[in-house]
């Protein structure tokens, strides 16, 4: 199709940047969950269309027609501004656009408009100690005793547990059924009784994710999603928004021309990190690298418009894995461009930007993991991208 701007298009670059100029010191700095600073920004720009665009009003979003250069040029310029697009999250990035495509319109109207506000905060209950890659092999049990669910089990690696209203999550429902058949998709209360989480420090040296334990936890029948059984297929339409919106490529812009920016001031051996020929090496290469990702973005808003279309699954495939260890090596970059500097953690006055640098680089290896691991991503590229054999099963498993 041809993504060449029209007129409307222009006109909605010149509106957006003096938006943009006008309203900027109303922007969130931070990534803070439940602040009001962040809520009165989503609201600005919902009430705009810049954001929540295509969900419909009575929904909470701004009701407009999909118009994928809008929404790309949208991107685009709060990326270049390097400022907050809006909220994101799990409950926004991954939920909402699963119940619009098939929750109950109870559920529709109970979580999408206070999740676009940021007033419910979700984590995502999959993985346990025995189910990470192999997610189907999870073993929290709920059985339905009158009008309630009875959850018992534990989930490990939730990211923001500790934070969230509520968590949406994957239980076993039908023991005797095969693996992927006997799984249900449950919205609980994080603030139901029987529920434990335990904070689990990462490399950041933040407890970024939790344990939760579930020990006899009535859930109400009606808050499951999709059929009883049918929770991997709800699961996996979770997964592949999840996928895509951990990688990107507006986000790895705003990040790169930060790197940019940061390369220019920081020094090595008395000259320009940007002028020093092996990193500036490298900065083309992440830079090139960059454009092939926003070049496949492209292509998929363009499949957006035929969605019955098979052309760019491939394309869909890659955005994870590509995506994750670019911006890690983004970050990387910028530390060895600091030099001794990169090495400063914690509260030292010699930190940049904040210290964002170093997080990040943390943070994004362990992206490379959650939401499936590379080593994951490059065996669903293999069989379901470009066709080739499945890899061999365990004996007896389903
Ligand atoms: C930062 C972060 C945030 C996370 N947030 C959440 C969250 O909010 N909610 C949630 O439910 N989970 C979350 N997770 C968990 C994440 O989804 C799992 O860690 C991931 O799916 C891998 O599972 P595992 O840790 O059990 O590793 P394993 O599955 O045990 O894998 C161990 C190693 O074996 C490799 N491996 C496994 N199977 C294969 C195979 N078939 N072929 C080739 N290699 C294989 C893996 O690639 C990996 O290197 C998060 C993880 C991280 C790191």
């Amino acid at each position: 199709m041809d993504l060449s701007e029209r007129p409307q298009h222009q006109a909605l670059r010149a509106e957006l940047r003096a938006f943009i100029a006008a309203h900027r010191h109303l922007a969130p700095s931070g990534r803070a969950l439940h602040d009001p600073q962040a809520r009165a920004w989503q609201e600005l720009l919902i009430a705009n269309g810049y954001a929540a665009r295509t969900i419909p009003r009575e929904l909470g979003g701004a009701g407009l027609a999909p118009d994928i250069l809008a929404s790309r040029l949208i991107a685009e310029e709060f990326a270049q501004a390097g400022i907050s697009p809006g909220l994101g999250g799990q409950g926004i990035n991954m939920l909402v656009p699963t119940l619009l495509e098939v929750g109950s319109p109870a559920q529709k109207q109970q979580f999408i408009a206070a999740t676009l506000l940021g007033d419910i905060v979700w984590c995502q209950g999959y993985s346990e100690p025995g189910a990470g890659s192999d997610l189907a092999s999870l073993r929290t049990s709920a059985v339905l005793d009158g009008d309630a669910w009875v959850v018992n089990g534990q989930k490990i690696w939730t990211s923001t547990a500790i934070e969230a209203d509520w968590m949406f999550c994957l239980v076993r429902t039908e023991p005797q059924a095969p693996k992927h058949r006997g799984i249900s998709f449950l919205l609980l209360r994080m603030d139901t009784p029987g529920i434990e989480v335990r904070p689990l420090v990462d490399m950041t040296m933040k407890a970024n994710f939790n344990e939760v334990f579930f020990s006899d936890v009535r859930v109400p029948a009606g808050q499951i999603v999709g059929q009883r059984g049918d929770g991997w297929r709800v699961a996996n339409i979770i997964l592949k928004n999840e996928r895509g919106s951990l990688a990107d490529p507006n986000l790895s812009l705003a990040r790169l021309n930060a790197l940019v920016a940061l390369m220019q001031q920081e020094t090595v051996d008395g000259q320009r990190a940007i002028d020093q020929a092996a990193l500036r090496d490298r900065l083309m290469r992440l830079q090139g690298r960059l454009l092939g990702l926003q070049f496949n973005d492209l292509r998929l808003l363009s499949a957006g418009l035929n969605p019955g279309h098979d052309d760019a699954r491939l394309a869909a495939l890659v955005v994870k894995l590509q995506g994750t260890e670019l911006r890690h090596e983004i970050e990387a970059l910028a530390i060895d461009a600091m030099g001794e500097g990169g090495l400063a953690y914690g509260a030292n006055p010699y930190l940049r930007d904040a210290g964002s640098w170093q997080v990040n680089y943390m943070y994004f290896l362990g992206l490379i993991i959650g939401g499936g691991t590379s080593q994951i991503q490059k065996n669903i590229i293999a069989e379901l991208g470009l066709g080739m054999p499945r890899e061999p099963k365990v004996a007896g498993a389903a």
